[in-house]
């Protein structure tokens, strides 16, 4: 009970604040915001949309400023450029008002149509309210399983628990919201973060649609930086990982070594040493290479906080103009 109260999810007549990232979307937003409007409409629920044009270079910023004309509750957030999902996604959550906010992808891959279901949640009392895919549609069986194993791998190695197949896809409420926007780190893999402030959280399932329209703006290539983000953020186990690589290559280095030595007596060889060598400076360079990119990569996470940069430009901040979000 008393987390209703603090939640503010009690609140009879709530303002919500829906964050929506936009990146080259022209294709969906017309279809995301009539679904959306529906779905809100329909409960008579009190909104705002915040719109984050993450530096659209497509006609995605003209549409949302006619969007915006017509209806008083949408609010647009223009980024200097573009900063990538997880900051515009922070910068929506800065300047969204609402007692509860929902984060919601514009291609409609995450269905509005569950919102009022979230905020059921909520006002029952928790604080996070997060979509968990019940099922990959649109995707290749490749993309499964590495999502897969990289969900494995993440909770073994970090001490909060991140919930698997879940996206961005939630609703917050208010201090979950204020305690998120307390995490300034420029690194910003967002799954953890929501898993890490804690907070009564509940999961709900649902079908995650292909994409609407448009194309993703992720690959692999992404998918393995964003995996590299995921665990360098969350734990210290790769550094701990390496020293045990180095032993196991060892080992290995050393048996190869062995029958290296053995086939060199028993046949013979034209330069003397040069097998022995060979192998042991390939195995003190890979070992050492391995563990310096570990290294490495901390050391690079650490000099960018350093710097201390703000997490993102705005090139303007056109605000919802409804009567409860002022
Ligand atoms: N997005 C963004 N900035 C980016 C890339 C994506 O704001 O640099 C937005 C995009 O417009 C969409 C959401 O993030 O609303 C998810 O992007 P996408 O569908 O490409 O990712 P996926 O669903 O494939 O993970
Ligand atoms: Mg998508």
């Amino acid at each position: 009970m008393t987390n209703l109260i603090q939640n503010s999810g009690n609140n009879n007549n709530p303002f919500i604040s829906v964050v929506v990232p936009v990146y080259n979307e022209q294709e969906v937003l017309p279809e995301f915001l009539d679904r959306t409007s529906r779905v809100l409409e329909a409960r008579e629920i009190d909104y705002e949309i915040i719109f984050v044009n993450d530096g659209s270079t497509d006609n995605s910023l003209e549409l949302l400023n006619r969007f915006r004309e017509k209806d008083p509750r949408i609010a647009i957030l223009d980024l200097s450029r573009n900063f990538g999902k997880e900051i515009a996604l922070t910068a929506g959550l800065d300047y969204s008002r609402g007692d509860a906010v929902i984060i919601i992808d514009a291609d409609l891959q995450d269905p509005p149509e569950l919102i009022p279901e979230f905020i059921s949640a909520w006002q029952e009392g928790f604080d996070v309210v997060y979509g968990k895919r019940k099922k990959r549609q649109g995707e290749t069986v490749l993309k499964r399983l590495t999502a897969y194993l990289f969900y494995r791998i993440l909770q073994r190695a970090s001490n909060v628990h991140i919930p698997e197949d879940t996206g961005d896809f939630r609703l917050m409420s208010r201090r979950a919201v204020d305690a998120l926007c307390k995490l300034r780190e420029q690194h910003r893999f967002m799954k953890g973060l929501f898993a890490w402030i804690g907070f009564p959280q509940r999961c709900i399932l649902y079908k995650r649609e292909p994409r609407y329209a448009g194309r993703s703006k992720w690959n692999y290539w992404h998918l393995w930086n964003h995996a590299i983000e995921g665990i360098t953020s969350f734990s210290i186990a790769p550094l701990k990982i390496a020293t045990y690589i180095g032993l196991i290559t060892a080992f290995f280095s050393f048996s190869y070594g062995s029958y290296i030595i053995i086939r060199t007596i028993i046949r013979g060889c034209d330069v003397p040493g040069y097998p022995s060598l060979i192998v042991i400076m390939l195995f003190l360079g890979g070992v050492e290479l391995t563990a310096l990119g570990i290294i490495g990569e901390y050391l690079g996470r650490v000099f960018d906080e350093t710097k201390r940069r703000p997490l993102y430009l705005i090139d303007q901040y056109l605000p919802s103009r409804t009567a409860n979000g002022q």
